[in-house]
């Protein structure tokens, strides 16, 4: 018997025992995990801590004035928030707080779609000092890319070695007497209840934190789609080739695309590189490639379209996974209290610094303590049976290979500076088409 059983050890799961060991120090609390700590995408992504989540400008500006600018200071607190914990436990993530930039890197029209995502961003409240345009020449004193256009900026992300900081957190908990149990895979939740290894563990509480994975059992299937990405890392750089590539250490960036990259200087002297990958039919989530699957082509030939001094034989370490997008394309987090499950995830492609958020709220939630996290636009008070289901197969699966090969046309298009006339006719339509599925 335990207080609160939790399901996947990722960043969800471990923020959440985190959160309700400073709540209730003496619940006990045992985490699940099918495989190893960090298993999942909290162990294989970007590296990319953002101060804040995915969809936040339609979730801020349908707030009122006090309102927004409390959960505004929410999102943006998640960075700092990171960082009190790992200094508080001496967590060496290689945490480096050095604000993000999304360049438009490659074709002008890439300027016009970051002026537009930014006129969305401050008509949602959110102000100058949290994203700015940075010039040409504003832009080159960060990131040296032969074809900039400008870019973006925003102080509120941080880097880190995402394996680092799953392993550290794991071993903070573990001293406050959480219990990690791994190669456990839970295989039904009922009543109160979790069954591994055919065995029932009784528990006051539940937490669903596995994201991506797939379980006929849960109720959150159907409501998450997985959708992976592909990481890429060189060896380490010397100085003078940062000074020709990224220059600021720590820099999270992007190269403004539909393809939604990210790449990070990192403590380590590695460049760290990902871009969206693709979807399986069925919905299948993806953990394991070979180091020569043509996935990683895209992201390779990105690299080096940016960074034209890079060669294929700097690459020296590959690796993917799936991350899961929720029908609304808005991450949730959402506790039942009839039946004592606590859920959170459809993070996207932004739930390192997210998670951190929703394990607090899923611990206060639980605890009933009601303070500012419970009091979100996001929370979901009630089942997940809420939450919008994804479509049934053929239509997810028609509707990604449709979107990518209208946005990898209107790229390919635009970088190569092909027939120019079609390009603002793509782009509308493009955007039409992403409208369309939301
Ligand atoms: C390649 C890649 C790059 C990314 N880059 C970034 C980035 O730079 N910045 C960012 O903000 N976000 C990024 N993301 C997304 C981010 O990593 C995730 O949103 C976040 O880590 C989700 O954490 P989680 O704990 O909810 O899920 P996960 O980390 O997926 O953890 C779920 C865990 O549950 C376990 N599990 C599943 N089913 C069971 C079961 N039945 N029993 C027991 N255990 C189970 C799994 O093994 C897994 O360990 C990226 C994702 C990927 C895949």
């Amino acid at each position: 018997m335990v207080d609160v059983a939790i399901v996947g050890a990722g960043f969800t799961g471990l923020w959440t025992a985190y959160f309700l060991k400073q709540l209730r120090p003496t619940w006990r609390i045992a985490i699940f995990e099918q495989h190893h700590v960090g298993y999942g995408a909290s162990g294989r992504n970007g590296g990319w801590l953002i101060g804040g989540m995915a969809g936040q400008e339609d979730w801020l500006s349908g707030l009122a004035g006090g309102q927004r600018q409390h959960s505004q200071q929410l999102l943006y607190g998640i960075v700092e928030s990171v960082r009190a914990v790992c200094e508080k436990h001496q967590i060496n993530c290689d945490f480096n707080h050095a604000g993000v930039l999304y360049a438009a890197a490659r074709y002008p029209e890439q300027a016009h779609s970051a002026h537009a995502w930014l006129n969305e961003i401050h008509a949602s409240g959110q102000p100058e000092s949290a994203f700015r345009w940075l010039s040409k020449s504003d832009t080159e004193s960060l990131l040296s890319m032969p074809e900039l256009y400008g870019g973006l900026y925003s102080p509120h992300c941080a880097t880190i070695n995402p394996v680092k900081l799953c392993l550290g957190l794991a071993s903070t908990l573990k001293g406050m007497g959480v219990q990690i149990v791994e190669h456990a895979r839970v295989e039904e939740v009922s009543n109160r209840k979790v069954t591994i290894n055919s065995q029932p563990v009784e528990c006051g509480h539940m937490v669903l934190a596995s994201e991506a994975f797939p379980s006929t059992w849960q109720p959150l299937t159907r409501k998450r789609l997985p959708v992976y990405s592909n990481v890429i890392a060189t060896r380490t750089l010397s100085e003078s080739e940062w000074q020709q590539t990224v220059k600021k250490p720590g820099l999270a960036f992007s190269d403004l695309c539909r393809s939604v990259t990210y790449g990070q200087r990192s403590q380590g002297g590695h460049m760290v590189f990902g871009a969206r990958g693709g979807y399986q039919f069925g919905a299948k989530a993806r953990y394991e490639f070979t180091q020569d699957d043509p996935a990683f082509r895209a992201p390779t030939t990105l690299l080096q379209r940016l960074f034209p001094t890079l060669t294929e034989q700097d690459i020296q370490y590959r690796w993917a996974g799936s991350l899961a997008m929720s029908r609304g394309f808005r991450p949730f987090a959402g506790f039942d209290k009839e039946s004592g499950i606590a859920y959170a995830g459809g993070y996207g492609g932004e739930g390192v610094g997210a998670s951190h958020l929703f394990g607090q709220t899923l611990a206060e939630l639980i605890v009933e303590s009601g303070s500012i996290f419970t009091e979100q636009p996001w929370i979901i008070r009630g089942k997940p049976s809420q939450l919008k289901n994804w479509e049934a197969e053929p239509l997810p699966w028609l509707g990604y290979q449709t979107l990518g090969k209208l946005f990898a046309l209107e790229d390919w298009l635009c970088h190569e500076k092909k027939l120019p006339w079609l390009h603002k006719p793509l782009y509308s339509l493009s955007r039409l088409a992403a409208g369309l599925i939301h």
